[in-house]
């Protein structure tokens, strides 16, 4: 019989380019108090949640964001103990931090219920440690927590969508020096930080207003196959730690967790940047 299903989903970047999937399955489509949510099944990439518009995590490639969210930063405190997830509500970076040892609790604050629901039905490899005694999910703004938490975090993970719609203030200069009042003395922030790609202007306006904030600012880079670009940054502020010097790298060895895009190795060539990138965005090779 001659198939006559032929669906497709496509993202537009920039309204010029963009990353077209052939649709196996419609699983859901719903529209939270937040934000329309889709999970497709896509014939190369597996599940997909779409938030916004947006590709959120694909079961595929899912691995190298929330695997380079988490570890570099806990591979460089020595000691992370509480860890704040700010968006996230898919689970796969709790997932990660929740690998470390160390780690006694991880908050997740995701402002939108529905996500984690979705996520916890439609993808459970991924949301996983959800329900997990060390997780506390607070379903609220992050920048609102932010601004009113006298909570302390050694290390805070910015795991948010793109900067429209509700995560817009998780872009602000504002959202960031609450993050920074935040932390330990010693405490590290990871944000993601958009595609050295397309886009520059965001990348370029959160390293500056964070060289404000942070003593050490480091942007760092993954692969990630379905996001803009297939380029990926992210966006490391110390008060204390250096992402490489104060590398974890004998816990790293006797650890011995298993990711499919972290190793020893990366942690260190992920900082190494290429020049289209030092001329964006730092003004210099
Ligand atoms: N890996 C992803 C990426 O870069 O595309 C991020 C995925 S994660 C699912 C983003 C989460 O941030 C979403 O679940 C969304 O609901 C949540 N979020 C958006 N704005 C937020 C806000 N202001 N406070 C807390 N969570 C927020």
């Amino acid at each position: 019989m001659v198939d006559l299903w032929n669906v497709w989903y496509s993202e537009l970047h920039q309204g010029r380019a963009g990353l077209t999937l052939k649709v196996k399955q419609v699983i859901y489509s719903g529209q939270s108090p937040f934000q329309r949510i889709d999970i497709l099944e896509t014939y190369e990439f597996g599940r997909m949640l779409v938030l916004y518009g947006s590709i959120m995590i694909t079961e595929k490639d899912e691995f190298v964001y929330h695997e380079m969210i988490s570890h570099v930063p806990l591979f460089t405190h020595p000691n992370p103990r509480r860890v704040l997830v700010i968006g996230g509500g898919d689970g796969g970076t709790v997932r990660e931090v929740l690998k470390h040892p160390e780690v006694e609790q991880v908050t997740l604050v995701e402002i939108d219920q529905m996500v984690v629901e979705k996520c916890k039905e439609y993808f459970p490899q991924v949301a996983c440690e959800l329900d997990n005694p060390k997780t506390r999910i607070l379903f609220q703004d992050g920048a609102q927590f932010m601004a009113e938490t006298d909570e302390k975090f050694d290390v805070i993970l910015v795991d948010a969508s793109d900067p429209i719609g509700p995560a817009e203030v998780l872009f602000q200069k504002n959202f960031h020096q609450n993050i920074y009042n935040r932390l330990n003395e010693d405490g590290i922030m990871v944000t993601q930080s958009e595609s050295p790609w397309y886009h520059q202007r965001t990348l370029r306006r959160m390293y500056e207003n964070l060289r404000s904030i942070f003593p050490l600012v480091r942007i760092y880079w993954a692969y990630v196959p379905t996001y803009p670009s297939s380029i990926w940054s992210f966006t490391l502020c110390s008060k204390k730690y250096h992402p490489i010097k104060d590398f974890k790298a004998d816990q790293y060895r006797e650890l011995g967790i298993s990711t499919n895009y972290y190793n020893a190795g990366i942690h260190q060539a992920c900082f190494v940047l290429p020049n289209f990138i030092k001329k964006a965005i730092l003004n210099r090779v």
